[in-house]
């Protein structure tokens, strides 16, 4: 019997930036793919007698990176945007418990759709959502939330969140909005059971990850870390974010954040945390001695005035750093693409100055040094023979971008670059930016709608 022919696409007479270990680029190239993983990437056009080739595209005026993957965000924040703007994080926070705890599965699924959308149109290929409202009687938010990304048709990790110190064991959220320790573990086994795939090519993956320290009881961090270890899952939270974080661990616990991590089980090559905004020298020291991850949520960090993470002391101690918009209740432009951007400049306005990032190294964290901080290294996040074909070809020939010498600078530091092409296992998900895998109008138009909903039901209507 004959071997299946695999179909290929062809994509070639684009810039292309590998990111691959030595930042191979091509001013132009060309890549090959075969069913859903990279064949061949290289200078020049494309091998001549491949067979099977369905679809060939000229990419002209084009440049090809990696697919953006996104490490962290919270989908159901799309329909509370635009509140408590001139918030600091705990008063935000405090502000906004009370709607979030009102969200129901079909608000839930609104928002979830709202976001991945707008990120795959983006450029965004491997989606993850860190989801810890979990009302009671809501229905299934976790199943809204896995069908929504699988409808979008990017690569999702889902880290099943938690909270169980509410108000009344000195919590920051209220008690309504919390689940039992039990509980909390329970649902997030579950979770694991019924959609992590530990695959190469898996699409769907859960961490476990209970919110934040004044969120979570001690137990929930040790217990989860342990769930996670017995499953062969990652591990997921926020830490070291803001003063007020760092003040609360002082008091309560007698140490700072990263050494109260370290006590419950949670530093190692297996976790990753949001922000790390406040980290002295041992922090870092104590994060690259163990390979624990960070995510970079510059946008973030500005709006809620939290302060600026020390990416290029991170970068240089070996630690792995991705890039997330975070929940878009406080980053209201919910798009990845524009981290690449923030994070060279908030890092420049920093400690480090004109020694902070380069454009290339921005890239980077928004492709491979995310794809390491998820445990997928390995699958995605470079353009390489043999890895998954999550690729974007951003148009590079339109007034916004055509007279800019180079084009990876022309991505990072320029407005946000159309989508000509995305590829998702080597699906196509964006064609001429629009998405092909939902109706983005009616994406828009229920987003609303949800969102109108609950800001009745929550009474800030
Ligand atoms: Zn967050």
């Amino acid at each position: 019997m004959a071997a299946p022919r695999v179909p290929r696409i062809v994509i070639e007479n684009c810039a292309v930036a590998t990111v691959d270990a030595h930042d191979t680029e091509y001013a132009s190239g060309h890549v090959v793919i075969a069913g859903h993983r990279i064949e061949s990437v290289g200078a020049g056009p494309a091998p001549a007698g491949l067979e099977n080739v369905v679809r060939r595209v000229d990419g002209t005026g084009h440049l090809l990176t990696p697919g953006l993957v996104n490490t962290h965000h919270h989908f159901y924040q799309w329909i509370t945007r635009g509140l408590a703007t001139d918030h600091n994080l705990f008063d935000w926070l405090v502000a906004l418990y009370p709607v979030w705890a009102r969200i129901d599965e079909p608000m839930l699924r609104a928002a979830a759709r709202g976001s991945l959308a707008m990120m795959a149109r983006g450029g965004v290929t491997t989606a993850m959502d860190h989801h810890y409202v979990y009302p009671r009687g809501a229905g299934d938010l976790t199943g809204a939330i896995v069908e929504s990304a699988t409808e979008t048709g990017v690569r999702f990790t889902l880290a099943r969140g938690s909270m169980d110190r509410g108000q009344t064991d000195g919590g920051l959220p209220p008690d309504f909005a919390v689940e039992s320790l039990d509980g909390a573990l329970a649902a997030t086994e579950e979770a694991v059971d019924r959609y992590h795939d530990s695959s190469f090519d898996a699409m769907t993956q859960i961490a476990v990850a209970p919110c934040s320290p004044f969120s979570v009881s001690t137990e929930l961090l040790k217990l989860g870390a342990e769930l996670a270890r017995r499953k062969g899952v990652r591990l997921h939270t926020h830490g070291s974010e803001t003063v007020e974080e760092e003040r609360f661990c002082e008091e309560r616990f007698g140490m700072g954040p990263t050494d109260y991590f370290e006590s419950t089980g949670w530093l190692g090559d297996d976790v990753w945390m949001a922000h790390c905004v406040h980290m002295n020298d041992a922090d870092i020291a104590a994060f690259a001695r163990t390979g624990t991850g960070v995510a970079h949520c510059p946008s973030s960090n500005a709006r809620l005035a939290a302060g600026i993470a020390r990416v290029p002391d991170m970068l240089a101690a070996g630690i792995p750093v991705g890039l997330g918009v975070d929940g878009t209740a406080s980053n209201e432009s919910g798009e990845l693409h524009t981290e690449l951007r923030n994070a060279l400049l908030v890092n420049r306005l920093g400690a480090h100055r004109e020694a902070a990032l380069t454009a290339r190294q921005a890239l980077r964290l928004g492709t491979h040094g995310g794809a390491r901080v998820l445990g997928r290294a390995d699958q995605i996040g470079s353009i390489e023979a043999g890895k998954l074909a999550d690729l974007v070809l951003w148009k590079m020939d339109t007034l916004a971008h055509s007279s800019i010498a180079d084009p990876v600078s022309a991505l990072v530091l320029g407005a946000a670059a159309p989508v000509t092409l995305s590829l998702v296992n080597g699906r196509t998900v964006v064609e001429d930016n629009h998405l092909t895998t939902v109706d983005e109008d009616a994406v828009a138009r229920s987003a609303r709608s949800e969102a109108r909903r609950l800001a009745r039901i929550a009474g800030h209507d």
